[in-house]
């Protein structure tokens, strides 16, 4: 089975390659990339003037929610949304429940995600770093390691012990394995439910002060750089963290980062009349924020952009802001969002935005992903994207089970097309066949 890609803007960050050209998949693999592919015998020829041909995104922080909270979202469910959204790889966290903390789990889920049934692109288990998430003793992480995830996270349940995260650090350095950190002291964050400020005082609500973060940020980054352990900083959201980050990257520190679509887009005032839609963790903060975040992902010190998809069932979400969980559903939404309000300002360009959305993640964890070089990965892992593709983003009609996004309603520009995953995945019912036409031969 030939398939050929042509007259497409290929965006490859992996080999810093942005051309018109064509791609040559052969059995599901990528065979031949290039301005000047010769065209011999195929079985299916596609015309992809106007649109963009990708490495699959990758998205370095999903909740599948499975085992446990199937009511929010299921591998299924999950696979099939990053699908619809151009991921082809994904990382699901460890705050399952039973947390992600031994090998059965990680056999699970891989399976889950294996099944026909299921999105048909790749899932990555993050494991939990302590067991049971408690923060107290460390799970068996070379169990988990051994068992294939590609990284362990105390995701949504911080270690607060600083001599437990060292020794984390120290046992993580040894098996080479990287820490994913979310960055809360939660002595600062008790009752908290939105970012501490003006908008809390006028609203009359408990505030998460921005030091809460950034004096965990502050922690890891020491400890990084004084056992050498590989730390990724999820979800950075103030403009102190990223300039702690930004020093002790170039202290030597062995760190990346990630910022979320709605820590870009949105600020505290959106909560408005107490609208439990943009409760979040770490909660939106202000416009400066944004501004600094804007500049150090354009400047390489945010290495990735994920979505921190985190659905809710709506029964969940329908209650009074102090009660609402903290999460958004983000997957089908995160590359028009970004595209829309990053790229489409040039604050990133094209390539860029691949870099920080697939590429660059890919990278941070040692994926076999992020790439369209032949022979790379296992299978060839393709994202065809209309920049200039104008829709509304309807959250009620989505693959995830979660509908509580910030951005339904929103009008955006630019959208995946088609995701290609050894195999077509998924194709939007809005490609046009003019914009995409097929030859059989
Ligand atoms: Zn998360």
């Amino acid at each position: 089975m030939i398939t050929v890609f042509k007259n497409g803007r290929i965006l490859d960050p992996s080999q810093d390659l942005d051309i018109i050209g064509s791609i040559i998949l052969e059995d599901g693999q990528v065979t031949e990339i290039g301005e000047d592919v010769e065209i011999g015998e195929y079985d299916e020829l596609y015309d992809c003037s106007g649109l963009w041909i990708t490495p699959g995104l990758v998205d370095l922080h999903t909740h599948l929610r499975e085992p446990g909270e199937e009511r929010r979202e299921t591998i299924k469910t999950g696979t099939q949304a990053a699908a619809a959204g151009g991921f082809t790889t994904i990382c699901c966290m460890p705050n399952t429940s039973p947390a992600l903390d031994n090998p059965a789990i990680v056999d699970f889920i891989l399976d889950k995600a294996a099944s026909p049934e299921a999105g048909g692109i790749f899932v990555q288990p993050i494991g939990a770093l302590t067991k049971g998430q408690l923060g107290l003793e460390l799970a068996d992480i070379a169990a988990l390691r051994q068992a294939g995830v590609a990284a362990v996270s105390d995701e949504g349940c911080p270690i607060q012990d600083a001599s437990v995260m060292m020794r984390a650090m120290e046992f993580c350095l040894q098996l080479d394995l990287p820490i994913m950190v979310h960055c809360e002291d939660v002595s600062l964050t008790v009752d908290g439910c939105m970012n501490d400020g003006p908008t809390s005082a006028m609203l009359g609500l408990n505030g998460i002060p921005r030091s809460a973060e950034e004096i965990m940020i502050m922690r890891n980054c020491v400890l990084a750089l004084n056992t050498g352990c590989r730390v990724h900083f999820m979800r950075v959201s103030t403009w102190g963290g990223v300039e702690m980050i930004r020093q002790f990257k170039y202290l030597g520190a062995p760190i990346t980062c990630e910022v979320s679509p709605p820590h870009l887009t949105l600020t505290d005032e959106a909560i408005g009349e107490f609208n439990p839609i943009y409760k979040t963790t770490p909660p939106l903060r202000s416009e400066v924020d944004i501004d600094i975040l804007m500049q150090a992902l354009a400047d390489g010190t945010i290495d990735a952009i994920a979505s921190d998809h985190s659905p809710y069932a709506p029964f969940e979400v329908e209650v009074p802001f102090e009660e609402a969980p903290m999460g958004m559903s983000t997957l089908e939404s995160t590359l028009g969002v970004i595209l829309t309000h990053v790229t489409h300002k040039g604050i990133l360009t094209p390539l860029e935005t691949i870099h920080r959305l697939s590429t660059g993640p890919a990278q941070i964890l040692g994926l076999e992903a992020g790439t369209l070089i032949p022979g790379k990965t296992p299978v060839a892992q393709m994202t065809i994207i209309d920049p200039n593709l104008e829709w509304t983003f309807d959250a009620q009609r989505t693959f995830s089970q979660g509908k509580n996004s910030p951005f339904h309603g929103w009008s955006l520009t630019g959208k995946a097309m088609v995701t290609y995953c050894g195999n077509e995945v998924y194709r939007d019912p809005m490609l046009s066949s003019e914009r995409y036409e097929l030859a059989l031969a």
